[in-house]
């Protein structure tokens, strides 16, 4: 074995995901074995560490780095996380891999510290092989009909993502767990400091980046759009739309939830009159609550949501505005 190796960033998402780098390992262990290389672990915080271990299951790695001292925000801007990532690999003259979970907060973080870096990205990989000293990622195309071998033609450090549903459970979980290090980066100086602090208005908001988003769907009538867009300011939310909100000119098509729009994972999402189609829930896989309004209780939204609502939009959504407005005082 040389002092090669391989990363692999753990992020539990805050809890959320709490078996995801623990499917990574697994992985990230099977490569190491075919190359010879050290299998590491990197985190966003100690605490993430912290959890892993204290989940009782074990893993084992060569070295477990931590990115930062901050306090630990699960929901951290990315940019200040891959401006970390990036740093750290920059000086890890021994990094051969970078591998990253393809959920959308990974996928996004892989491809800033790429194009940080101008590093090669072989993306969502179902599968990585080690052949002839080059390595190959395999990826489905054509909706998973067909599979793509992707290789780096440059040296390394490479940067991967894997598709999270292809990463198995270990096996068997390690005994114990075998930490070599625990702080590196940890106790450094924040490389970032918040300067001032201003709140985007939520008309601006993007649907990827906003921690609530709305949707309309074909359910919503062009009238009420004023009261969903009212509803929106008022929570500090996003508004989205269904492929068919697109079509109707509900929402501009960059607003676009779903397969051929855009994946996102907000907090909370709201789907106003949208019947939940494979090609929409495809989308909002990784929304963390989902709340549904539909005439139709058997909507298959209804099925994704943690919260069903048979109501009307249209008399809805101005009952939802009323309730959330700041109240009026009224100085006696
Ligand atoms: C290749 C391909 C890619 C696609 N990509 C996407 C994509 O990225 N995103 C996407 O969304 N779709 C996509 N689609 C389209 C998808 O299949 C559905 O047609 C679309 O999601 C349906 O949009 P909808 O839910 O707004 O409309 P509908 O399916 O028509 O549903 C409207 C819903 O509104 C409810 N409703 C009606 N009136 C009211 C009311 N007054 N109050 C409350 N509820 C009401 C109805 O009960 C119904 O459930 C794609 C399709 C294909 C073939």
């Amino acid at each position: 074995m040389d002092d090669a190796a391989l990363w692999v960033y753990l992020d539990d998402e805050g809890g959320r995901q709490a078996d995801l780098p623990l499917r990574l390992i697994a992985e990230g262990q099977r490569l190491a074995q075919a190359t010879g290389w050290r299998c590491c672990g990197i985190v966003r915080h100690p605490a993430v560490a912290a959890r892993l271990q204290a989940g009782g299951r074990g893993f084992e790695l060569d070295g477990l780095f931590a990115l930062g001292a901050d306090p630990e925000c699960p929901d951290a801007a990315i940019a200040v996380v891959a401006e970390r990532l990036a740093a750290c690999v920059a000086a890890a003259p021994d990094l051969r891999v970078l591998v990253l979970p393809g959920t959308t907060v990974g996928a996004d973080l892989a491809a800033r510290v790429a194009a940080r870096l101008g590093r090669p990205l072989l993306s969502q990989c179902v599968d990585l092989e080690w052949s002839g000293q080059r390595l190959i990622g395999r990826r489905a195309v054509c909706s998973g009909r067909a599979h793509q071998m992707v290789s780096p033609t440059v040296d390394p450090p490479w940067v991967v993502t894997l598709d999270p549903q292809v990463l198995e459970a270990p096996a068997a979980p390690a005994p114990h767990a075998r930490v070599a290090t625990l702080a590196t980066g940890a106790d450094a100086a924040p490389m970032t400091a918040v300067a001032r602090v201003w709140r985007i208005p939520a008309a601006e908001l993007g649907v990827l980046d906003a921690q609530v988003v709305l949707s309309v769907g074909r359910g919503v009538a062009a009238d009420a759009l004023a009261q969903v867009h009212e509803l929106a300011a008022l929570l500090h939310a996003a508004v989205g739309g269904s492929r068919e909100a697109v079509f109707g000119g509900l929402v501009q098509r960059e607003r676009q939830v779903g397969a051929s729009g855009k994946w996102i994972a907000p907090r909370v999402y709201v789907a106003l009159g949208i019947s939940g189609s494979t090609y929409h829930l495809m989308g909002i896989r990784e929304a963390r609550h989902v709340v549904a309004i539909n005439t139709d209780p058997t909507a298959p939204i209804m099925a994704r949501a943690e919260v069903g609502i048979v109501a009307d939009v249209a008399t809805l959504v101005p009952a939802l505005v009323q309730a959330a407005r700041p109240a009026a005082v009224t100085e006696i």
